[in-house]
């Protein structure tokens, strides 16, 4: 054996390896201190209408501002990543901590907001009104992802939990989070009124129907600000005896809330 020609092959090796484990050690140095946090994940659009909706959904910052939230929010004693496209969704899978929103689902909530002619009606754009869904709908599975990350105590349909956690952390932490909320009630109420006719499936449902689910955002929404919002008391016409409910309801929802929550969430959050 030629040592000459191979103890440099061999110092060469050990330096590449010593790089490589340079590079694992710097990664579990960090992983000390790490603390898991919520991300999103852009998976490749498959078609001009998927790259149109990544590329505008990027370009608004509204993803990257709610991920910032549950970061500034929320301690996750797991990573939680958002992921957009694939066919699966809006849903959360506690088996992977991943939240999986198809970019169709923009598109049909934007083509159902837009059958509806709902931009005449109230002023705002369907790509705007479309934004909230998301948002709600997100929240919504945050809240699901919440619910299983802390194992939080439910009692009830999670899926009524779950709207009612995303309603409220809306209204309590973002600015027009009682504007967001109200778009999704409105989504809820055209779908509702897609639907005519039901049978024994509809009943049996995980989720409460949409009539209820619209009803229910609206009447949390009216209970966080009586004054502010009396416009939905008098618009959908539910009486004065379910007006004090909403009341009510909201803060027995933000009180419980907030008291199973209140362990996970970050100083600067309270
Ligand atoms: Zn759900």
């Amino acid at each position: 054996m030629d040592l000459s020609r191979t103890l440099p092959t061999i110092a060469l090796l050990l330096i590449l390896l010593l790089a490589s484990c340079g590079t694992d050690s710097d990664v579990s140095s960090d992983t000390l201190d790490y603390t898991p946090q919520a991300r999103v994940i852009y998976e490749s659009p498959t078609d001009a209408d998927e790259m149109a909706i990544a590329t505008n959904l990027q370009a608004a910052g509204d993803i990257e501002a709610l991920v910032a939230f549950i970061n500034e929010t929320f301690e996750l004693p797991q990573p939680l990543d958002i992921i957009f496209g694939g066919e699966y969704g809006p849903l959360y899978d506690p088996e992977t901590n991943e939240i999986y929103m198809p970019y169709t689902f923009l598109t049909e909530v934007e083509e159902r907001f837009a059958a509806a002619e709902y931009t005449d009606s109230m002023g705002v754009t369907a790509e705007e009104v479309t934004t909230h869904a998301l948002m709600h709908t997100l929240f919504h599975e945050l809240a699901h992802a919440l619910i299983a990350m802390y194992e939080l105590p439910v009692v009830g349909r999670e899926e009524d939990a779950a709207d009612s956690l995303a309603t409220l952390l809306l209204i309590e932490f973002y600015e027009n989070g009682q504007d967001i909320a109200i778009s999704a009630a409105d989504l809820f109420n055209l779908e509702s009124a897609d639907r005519t006719e039901f049978d024994e499936e509809d009943f049996w449902g995980e989720h409460s129907l949409d009539a209820q689910r619209y009803y229910s955002i609206l009447c949390h929404v009216y209970g966080s600000d009586p004054e502010q919002y009396d416009h939905i008391r008098t618009d959908t016409g539910f009486s004065d005896d379910r007006a004090e409910l909403c009341i009510e309801e909201y803060e027995v929802l933000a009180r419980n809330w907030f008291l199973l929550l209140e362990p996970y969430m970050l100083d600067a959050a309270q």
